[in-house]
Order: C-alpha cells, then structure tokens, then sequence
C-alpha cells in the first residue's frame, strides 16, 4: 500500500473509475483507487448499461453526449472491450403531451449536435418488427444512443487510469476519513493508512456510509429498481441483426436486446426505498429480492405493446439499488464545508453520465474549478432543506415521475411547502399559484381569487398567460409588489472582512450607505455569482443573490475566507423580503413613512433603515424590473405588518401583487441577465458583458489575471438580446437559435415581453452576428419563427424610470 497520494477515490464502480481516469487524462499521476471489493461491485454490475443522450438539462445532456463519445476512446486506450451496441434508440410517444415533449427536445437538440429525430411510426416498426405501433402516436430516434457492457466500460476506465500512472487497490475498504491539518486527509483502510491530498466519495450504493465518515450526511438514498430478461425471442433470433434500443415514456419502461432476449425495465408508481438508513456494510455482490406484483401492471402494458415478449416468458429478473438524489441528478463537486474532499455519487445513469462526472470532478479538483456550468449536479444544490424526509419524499417523485415528461410550467408537488414566510397564507388568500426555489415556496404568478390559482402543465400558452401580463402592466404603469424573502442573504462581518470580501468579488466595495452589483469570478475568470452588496457598516456588508445560489456562495465564501476575522453567516432564513416596484412606489413608500425619499435623500443605490407603519425595515433602492423601486427587508415578525400596510396603502395607487414569472418578463425587457441562466461558469465576464462591472485597476481579486489575460482579445461569443417572433408558445430557454438553417446557440432564458408586445431571449452569439443579420430564427417544438438581435434593451434604454 501507498502512504501517499495526491488524490485518492474512493469506490471503484463506473463512477469512481471514470474520476480516475480524468485526473490521469489531467496530468496527475500520484492518483489511487480504493475499492473495498472488487471493481463494479456496487451497483455497476447489474446495470442494465444503457445509455442515453436526451436529459432536460442542456448542461446534463451534453455532458451525456461527452461519455457516449467517450467509449471508443478509453476501448482503444485500454485495450478493453467496452461492448459498445450503438443500435440508436426509439422514444415512443402515446399522448399528445408526450408529443409536444418530443417537438420541444428535438428542437433543443439541435443546439447540442445530436441527431435525434422524429420518424415515421411505420419506420419505427421496421426498426422494431416486435412493436406493435397502434398504441403509439410519433416516434424519434436517436442513433447515437445505445447500451454498452458495464463491467467492460469499468475495467477500461480503470486500465486506462492504470496505464497513466494510476493505482487501484481492491478488496480495500475505506473504514476512516481524518482531516489534517494541512487541509489533507488520513485515508484509513484495514491494509494501512494513505495522507491525501484530495479525497473523492465514489462510494455508489455506500455513498452515505463513506459521508458518514466526515460527518457529512449526502442527500441520496437508493431505491429498488427492476429489471426482467427474457427468453429467447424466435422473432429476434429469426431477424439476424440488434433491435434498437426503445423507451416507452406512456408505458413508464425501457428496453433492448439482449442475444435473442430482451431486457426490459420499469419506473413503476409502486416503487420503494432500499436501505433508508444506510446500505449494509456487508452487503456483498447481490441482488435484491424480486417482486414482479410491483411492476406487473407496466410490464403488462408494454407486453400488450409487443406481444412477442409476452409469449417469450422471463428468464432472470434483476432487483438492484439505484441511488437517487432529490432531483434524479448527480450529487458532484466539494462538500461544502469541505474544500479539499469531493462528492461523485447519486448517479442513477452511470452509462450515460459517468464520463461527464469523472470529466468535471476531475477539472473541479485540478483547476479549482469545473470549467463549466455543472450547477444541475452540484452537491450544494439543495441548500439546507435535503434533510432525509425531503430526500425521501422527492426522490420517492423522481422514480415515479422519470418517464413523466414534464411540461415547462409545471411545479412538482412533493415536498412542499417546505419553507413558507409569515405571509404565506395571505398570498395564498390573494390567488398567489407558488413554484418552489431552493425549499422556498414562492409566487409565480396570482390568480384573481384563491379557488382559481391553479395552472393546468401545458406546452402552450396558460391560463397565467393573462393574469401575467396584467401584473407586468401594473409595475410599468402604477405600482407592484413581489415577496423576495427567498433571496440569498449572505452577511460578511468582522475587522478584515471588507478588505477580504474586496478580494473576492470583482467590483469595488461600495461605500458606507451605498448598494453595488457585483460579478464574483473563478480565477479563469468565468461567471461564478452574480450578486448585490450593501455596505451596512465599514465591518459589515450584507451580499444578496438569487434563492438557488446561497449553498454556492457560502461554500466558495468559506473557501476562500483565510483571514481570522471574518465571518460569513447566512441571514436568509432571519430576513423576510418585499420588492415595491413601479412608477408610484416612491409616492406609495413616503405615504408610509417620515424619511426623505426623494432623489436626493434617498438615490439609487443606496440603502435606509425605515420604519413603514410600526416596523423597522432595511430599503435599498434598486429594482430589478427596471422601474423605480424598492427592496425592503425585515425580520419575519413584522412582515405580515408590511405586507399588510402596504396593501391597505397601495389600493389608493392600484397596488398588485406580481410573481416571479412578471419579473422575468419585465426584467427581460430591460435586458438584466439572471444568475444560473445568462451567468454562469459556462461564460466569462467578457463574454457575459459584465465587464462594466468588474475593476481591472484593483490589485487584485480572484480571476484579475484571467480579466487582464483576457484583455483586448474580442470574446468569440457575446450574451445578446434578442427579439422573437412567437406567437404561442412563447420560448422559455433551452431552444436554439439558428443561423442560415444551422444551430449556433441556446436561448439561455426567455419570455414574452408585455410591454414590448414581443418574446424576448438571450442568447450567446457568435460575434460576428451583428444586429443587421437578418436570417435568424429560433426553433420552438419544431416551427421556426423569426428572431433579430436588439442593439439595445427594448424598455427605457437610457434608464430613466430606474433613476425615477
Ligand atoms: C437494476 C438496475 C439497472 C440499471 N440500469 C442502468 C442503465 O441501463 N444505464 C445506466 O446508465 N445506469 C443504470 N443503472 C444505474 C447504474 O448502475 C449506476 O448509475 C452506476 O452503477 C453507479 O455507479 P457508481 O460508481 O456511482 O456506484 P457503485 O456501482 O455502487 O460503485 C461504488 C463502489 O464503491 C465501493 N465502495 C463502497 N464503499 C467503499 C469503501 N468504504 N471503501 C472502498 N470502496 C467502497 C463499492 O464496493 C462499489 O464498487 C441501473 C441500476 C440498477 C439498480
């Protein structure tokens, strides 16, 4: 055994191989393996090895094209067959909504390069001779899509890491985890102890057990997931070639062949937890016990669907553990907390993400950062709310709801509410319908009573379509109110703190007083936040940003934080939140209290401790709809008072209610990126049009050198606004532009501009589209409608309203 080791990963499924082999392919050599039995022993073994590109996240889809791609390569690098059936795969549609799925996914892949297509149901038949096609009503095929062997893609990752200098060690189980003081780990195993510098839970199904170690509770847990063989099929046997791969969204099952049998799995609704309290330690390579009574209502469904496979009779059923996180996506990157020691779990696809994860966790430990935006997996998603009764419920959502295909307004229920505000029930009273962000329940849009808030899931326009425009009408023109109170509220205090939080996010610090927005960048100089800093003292300076963000900033505020005295505290949960924005919410705000509101008393950006009615409350002057406004916060005993003295107040301006999805629209209209959208790690400052806020003079802050380097070269790419002409649906984000015919980018975000009477996307374009190409258009479920660059932001261009 090794004393030591630059990085050491822990588990050797797909997962923990593939990290191995991309911080081989990095340059690291110093790099081992521990696996407590031997390599696939976890999930990996049984896997069914299918392999798919098509994922709802663009950031997860493409890094599920990079591992299909990915396993001629490690084949060839490790002289290990990876039994590669690329037979394509046929997605079958049974309903008018899954269809409407189909037409949106083939448009958005098209950004992605993928072939994925619709074809004829006849042509699927002669794909599939065994379907019978009356049930189903379109199909598309992909052709990279396939299944492969999922020991053989194991061991070549291993064999592979192995040729570069790598070290695996089986039947080497990880029994302790002690942090030093250095930052590193003692990696304490039954064969001797191994000081690392970086450790990596692969752990699979022991994922939680390996957590444990540290103290650190993963929110996954595994789930009961079957699979049957068949016997041989004499149709199959008699076409003499491999069938495709199918999935049948309507009859919650996949399938493929297997020699002259198929394999055939289900997200039945029945579903169960495995281990909730944690895998057994001496749970070896084995199967769980089958129970066919679970899925035997899709299995019936499929069989009447393909009658040859209910005459063939089942062979063999496998029962293994999935592990799921609360979204059905990876859990990667470093524990927050935990700067040196990483996550690779929860990946219920190992054959079709394993490769992307090895590939980003790899860069994350190598580079110090992923270098690209892989927030759709990061371990710190979540935020605080993925205890284990939020992991159980949601998780429980994800297996019944994985074939389910969503529609883009739809809000899933499990789980919530979790996170309400004093204010809940009263914007429920108001027709408030809620989407959830990170726990938080918040309003998306309102209904004009309680009875009427609901949205029916539909790829067209709503019934919020309506009632949206009306909120957007009301902050242009007289005055709304949103609750933000699930902004992240981050406070950085202590003696040193300004001077260091200076060295961390790009702009200047403002001054006592003052407000600022700021870009936080990684030291490639790519778009990590996106966040506004109130100077409330010189020690003290409050840092908001989006809901989803909060776990993200804390964790890189922690790690970057080597001064003594500075402390980094969430205030999210201790400061409730109003946005009071439109043309009438200065006259509003001043009919509520004595200070001067006026330009001069209190100027954009700048922050006042107000008392409205009897409660003291923090106001900064800012707004994100592009009106003049208000954000205003206090703590949560007095925000029913707020809500309530403004809404007796503001009937007299016409005062309403508005939600998240208004402020999208109006914020778009004003041409304002969103954190997790425009800005990402997928961009830089430059290519984001950031860099007016980003201070290349100060000596220095984290990604100054990557600013300066970058300097005079013109990015490749820009962030553009651009005008669209839908007419309904409306783009939402995620559906390409095209050029000539040809994909050049995504829409990023989107929305229809009520004031503007327009849709509205960004996008990052090409620079040399220039705003006179006229031959662009964006595809929405399979129509193109025109689209043309904007020179500018289409509202208020010179910023006037904001300045009020
Ligand atoms: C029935 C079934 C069918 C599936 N079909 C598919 C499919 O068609 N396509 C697809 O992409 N995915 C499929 N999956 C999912 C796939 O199996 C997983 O995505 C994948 O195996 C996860 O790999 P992993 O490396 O994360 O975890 P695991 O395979 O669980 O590997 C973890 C490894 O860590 C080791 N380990 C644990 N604790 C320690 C310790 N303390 N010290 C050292 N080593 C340790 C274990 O022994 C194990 O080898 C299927 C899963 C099931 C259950």
């Amino acid at each position: 055994m090794k004393s030591h080791a630059r990085a050491v990963v822990i588990g050797g499924g797909v997962v923990g191989c593939s990290v191995l082999y991309h911080l081989v392919k990095l340059g690291w050599r110093d790099v081992v393996l521990l696996e407590r039995s031997e390599l696939t022993a976890g999930s990996t073994w049984h896997a069914a090895g299918g392999m798919h590109t098509l994922n709802g996240d663009p950031s997860v889809a493409s890094l599920q094209a990079y591992t299909i791609n990915l396993y001629r390569e490690i084949e060839r690098e490790s002289g290990i067959a990876c039994g590669i059936h690329q037979t394509g795969c046929l997605y079958l549609a049974a309903n008018e909504r899954e269809i409407e799925f189909f037409r949106a996914e083939r448009s958005k892949a098209r950004h992605l390069g993928t072939a994925l297509d619709f074809i004829e149901l006849s042509a699927a038949r002669r794909l599939n001779p065994l379907i019978e096609t009356s049930d189903y009503r379109a199909a598309m095929f992909d052709p990279h899509d396939g299944h492969v062997d999922p020991s053989g893609v194991t061991l070549a990752y291993a064999q592979a890491a192995r040729n570069g200098g790598a070290e695996v060690f089986k039947h080497t189980p990880v029994t302790g985890l002690t942090p030093l003081a250095d930052g590193g780990w003692q990696v304490h195993t039954p064969k001797g102890d191994i000081r690392a510098e970086y450790i990596v839970n692969a752990a699979g199904l022991w994922a939680r057990e390996v957590g444990r170690l540290m103290q650190c509770e993963l929110p996954i847990v595994p789930m009961e997931h079957q699979y049957i063989v068949t016997n041989d099929i004499p149709e199959l046997a008699a076409l003499g070639r491999e069938i495709p791969a199918a999935v049948d969204f309507d009859g919650a099952a996949y399938l493929r062949q297997e020699r002259h049998g198929l394999v055939l799995g289900t997200y039945e609704q029945d579903c169960r937890h495995w281990a909730v309290n944690g895998t057994p330690l001496d749970f070896g390579i084995e199967l769980l016990p089958s129970d066919l009574e679970r899925i035997a209502e899709p299995l019936g469904r499929v069989m009447e669907r393909m009658p040859a496979l209910g005459r063939a009779g089942i062979k063999r059923v496998v029962n293994g553990g999935m592990v799921f996180s609360p979204d059905g996506n990876p859990i990667i990157g470093p524990l927050p907390g935990y700067p040196t020691a990483f996550v690779a779990a929860g990946v219920m696809a190992g054959f079709s993400q394993g490769g992307g994860v090895g590939l980003a966790v790899a860069r994350w430990i190598v580079d110090g950062e992923p270098g690209m935006d892989v927030f759709a997996m990061d371990v710190a998603r979540f935020g605080d709310v993925a205890n284990r009764a939020y992991v159980q419920e949601k998780t429980r959502e994800n297996y019944q709801r994985r074939f389910i295909l969503p529609c883009p307004n739809e809000e899933l229920p499990a789980a919530r509410p979790t996170k309400t505000t004093p204010v809940y029930d009263l914007l429920c009273d108001a027709g408030a319908v809620f989407g959830a962000a990170a726990g938080w329940e918040v309003p998306l849009w309102f209904a004009d009573s309680r009875a009427n808030a609901v949205e029916a899931p539909s790829f067209q326009r709503s019934n919020a379509f309506q009632p949206i425009g009306e909120e957007c009408r009301a902050v242009r023109e007289r005055v709304g109110l949103w609750e933000t109170s699930s902004y992240c509220k981050i406070e950085v205090s202590g003696s040193a703190a300004a001077d260091w939080l200076d060295t961390v996010v790009a702009n200047r610090l403002p001054a006592v007083g003052r407000v600022t927005l700021s870009p936080m960048l990684t030291s490639s100089g790519r778009v990590l936040g996106d966040v506004t800093l109130a100077r409330l003292a010189p020690d003290r300076v409050l840092m908001m940003g989006s809901p989803f963000a909060e776990s993200v900033y804390l964790r890189w505020l922690e790690q970057h934080a080597n001064a003594a005295d500075v402390q980094i505290t969430s205030r999210s949960n201790e400061l409730c939140g109003f946005s009071l924005s439109g043309p009438l919410s200065r006259e509003l705000l001043q009919s509520l209290c004595d200070a001067d509101l006026s330009n001069s008393g209190f100027p954009l950006l700048a922050w006042r401790e107000l008392v409205i009615g009897r409660a003291p409350v923090l106001a900064m002057r800012l707004s994100f709809t592009g009106e003049l406004g208000y954000e205003l916060y206090m703590h949560p005993q007095y925000q029913r008072h707020v809500y309530n003295v403004l809404l007796r107040e503001g009937r007299r301006c016409g005062l309403r209610l508005f939600g998240v999805r208004a402020l999208n629209s109006l914020r778009m209209e004003k041409g304002y990126g969103g954190w997790g959208r425009e800005y990402t790690q997928d961009f830089t400052a430059a290519e984001a049009g950031l860099l007016r806020l980003v201070r290349a003079d100060k000596p220095h802050f984290i990604g100054l050198d990557a600013v300066r380097a970058q300097k005079g070269v013109p990015p490749q790419r820009q962030l553009r606004l651009l005008a669209i002409d839908s007419v309904n649906p409306d783009p939402g984000g995620g559906e390409p532009v095209l050029c000539a015919g040809r994909a050049i980018a995504r829409l990023t975000s989107a929305a229809y501009g009520y004031t503007v009477n327009h849709s509205l996307g960004f996008a990052y374009l090409p620079a040399r589209i220039e705003p006179s190409d006229d031959g662009l258009e964006v595809e929405l479920c399979g129509s193109r409608v025109r689209a043309r660059v904007l020179e500018s932001a289409p509202y208020d261009t010179a910023g006037l309203r904001l300045r009020g």
